[in-house]
């Protein structure tokens, strides 16, 4: 009997029905970022559409179309609104179209960055040369590109640990180490680089963290004197990481300073650049930032100022052979060759924890073809000019008051029509950040420096525009008179 049944795979049953789903796609895609101006920044899940999310997965298919209308009704309308001209919650960029696109394609060739000899791999050591280039590394440095800057920090402080422990940490475990390794960094430092010296073994009791300045900064005195306190101590320091930029207040190190103790105590010198690094590209930022190319390595975060969509970081390392030796383990069944495609002269794995690693290089190389590195800087640049803008509106009314120094693109301010205690304008606060979410006006997010709670907007956006912070600023009064009057009533 013959078999009157396709074979089976899991390509279209019917490729003329998968291109015009494809299409579609494609064109609600670039509707739905035409016009996002006009929606909400953020909206609440109704509890019947997040039900949905409950149900068991399908054993037999519901085809392609089907899947899509699902996305549509209860995916689409929800997103954390990143893509949002007023969105200025914790530190996120905004993505680019192209380099949307250009994920598709990546997904479509499904290419595996771990290594062999493919263009794929010539355009990931592409993109970290013009990285090296931009902070203005070496041309011998190594680097990759990673999910973000936590694991941009995790593999430069793997490196770190390995070049400085003094012993062979790989082989032997930390158990083995003669010494107490102890990593030095501001209370300020951001919380992923605590996780990488947990993960690392170190402790995070022995990633001491140094007292800040008036502006955010690490106290250079009390740095040294931690140094020198635990040298006496029989501690081994190996590390100073320094922040350009913290995520509170954007605040940049001195990063020149926080290098020549480094030379002088020899110890690595890793910069968490997540929020800062790409700012180099920004005439108003890069002299704050001098000293950065001193680093032993830096994690960059391309999904956020660079507005790569999620995910995209980056670690530099100036030192090849130590950034391989930190990572590199090559079993037979990985062994390179000298022709065909497992040869290449380049193994991406050997400088990370990943083996089969995404093509996500291609959205970076095409978002700076298609815009060229200085318009990204004249994006930064002008996000600064806001900040500073939107810290005059802040200043010029008696009842909003900036709460930190603004670093970067970050303003931390809050409402404070006089007559309340701090446990009142905390909770005032809040709901006025509530409030502004649920009412989908703007995204702002918050925090709390010396126990005084915050709004905060961190403007890594590409689409806000002067209006837009005319509005936050007339929201937060708006709302937060009425939130007052109501109170009292
Ligand atoms: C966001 C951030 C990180 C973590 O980066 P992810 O991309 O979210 O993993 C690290 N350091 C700083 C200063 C940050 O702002």
């Amino acid at each position: 009997m013959e078999n009157t049944q396709p074979y089976e795979t899991l390509d279209p049953e019917n490729w003329e029905d998968m291109r015009a789903l494809a299409h579609r796609m494609v064109d609600d895609a670039l509707t739905y970022l035409e016009t996002v101006r006009e929606r909400p920044v953020w909206q609440p899940i109704p509890g019947e559409v997040a039900d949905r999310f409950k149900e068991q997965a399908p054993r037999e298919p519901g085809g392609a179309d089907a899947a899509y209308e699902e996305f549509v009704e209860t995916i689409l309308p929800y997103p954390m609104g990143t893509t949002h001209p007023r969105f200025w919650s914790w530190y996120m960029g905004n993505g680019t179209v192209l380099g949307a696109l250009a994920d598709f394609m990546a997904a479509i060739t499904n290419s595996n960055l771990g290594g062999g000899n493919h263009a794929a791999i010539l355009v990931e050591e592409q993109v970290v040369s013009w990285m090296k280039d931009m902070i203005g590394f070496p041309k011998d440095a190594s680097g990759l590109l990673v999910s973000g800057g936590s694991m941009a920090n995790f593999v430069g402080l793997t490196v770190a640990r390995s070049a400085k422990a003094g012993f062979n940490v790989r082989e032997l475990g930390m158990q083995a180490a003669p010494q107490q390794l102890t990593v030095y960094a501001s209370t300020e430092v951001h919380s992923c680089n605590q996780k990488a010296v947990e993960l690392l073994g170190i402790g995070s009791q022995h990633l001491r963290k140094i007292p800040v300045n008036e502006d955010y900064t690490i106290n250079v005195e009390a740095l040294k004197q931690a140094i020198a306190a635990d040298r006496a101590a029989g501690y081994r320091p190996i590390c100073i990481i320094g922040s350009a930029g913290t995520v509170n207040t954007g605040a940049i190190e001195d990063l020149n300073t926080l290098a020549d103790i480094c030379k002088e105590e020899d110890l690595w010198f890793h910069v968490d650049g997540a929020i800062g690094a790409v700012a180099v590209l920004a005439e108003n930022i890069k002299p704050l930032l001098a000293g950065i190319e001193r680093a032993d390595s830096i994690a960059l975060d391309l999904h956020k100022w660079m507005h790569i969509p999620f995910e995209a970081g980056c670690t530099i390392v100036r030192s090849d052979q130590a950034h391989r030796n930190a990572f590199s383990l090559t079993p037979e069944y990985l062994a390179h060759e000298t022709r065909g495609l497992a040869a290449g002269h380049l193994w991406f794995n050997d400088y990370g924890l990943q083996l089969s690693r995404q093509f996500r290089a291609l959205k970076v190389w095409m978002s700076i073809k298609e815009h060229g590195l200085d318009r990204f800087g004249r994006m930064i640049a002008r996000n600064v000019e806001q900040a500073r803008y939107f810290a005059g509106l802040v200043e010029n009314d008696l009842t909003l008051e900036l709460m930190a120094p603004v670093g970067m693109d970050i303003v931390c301010f809050r409402f404070n029509p006089g007559g309340l205690d701090t446990e009142q304008l905390n909770a005032l606060n809040k709901e006025i950040l509530m409030q502004l979410h649920e009412q989908g006006v703007a995204a702002p997010s918050y925090t709390t420096l010396q126990g005084r709670y915050c709004l905060r907007i961190a403007i890594a956006n590409h689409r806000s525009r002067q209006e837009d912070f005319d509005l936050l600023a007339r929201e937060v009064l708006r709302i937060g008179h009425e939130v007052v009057a109501q109170s009292t009533h």
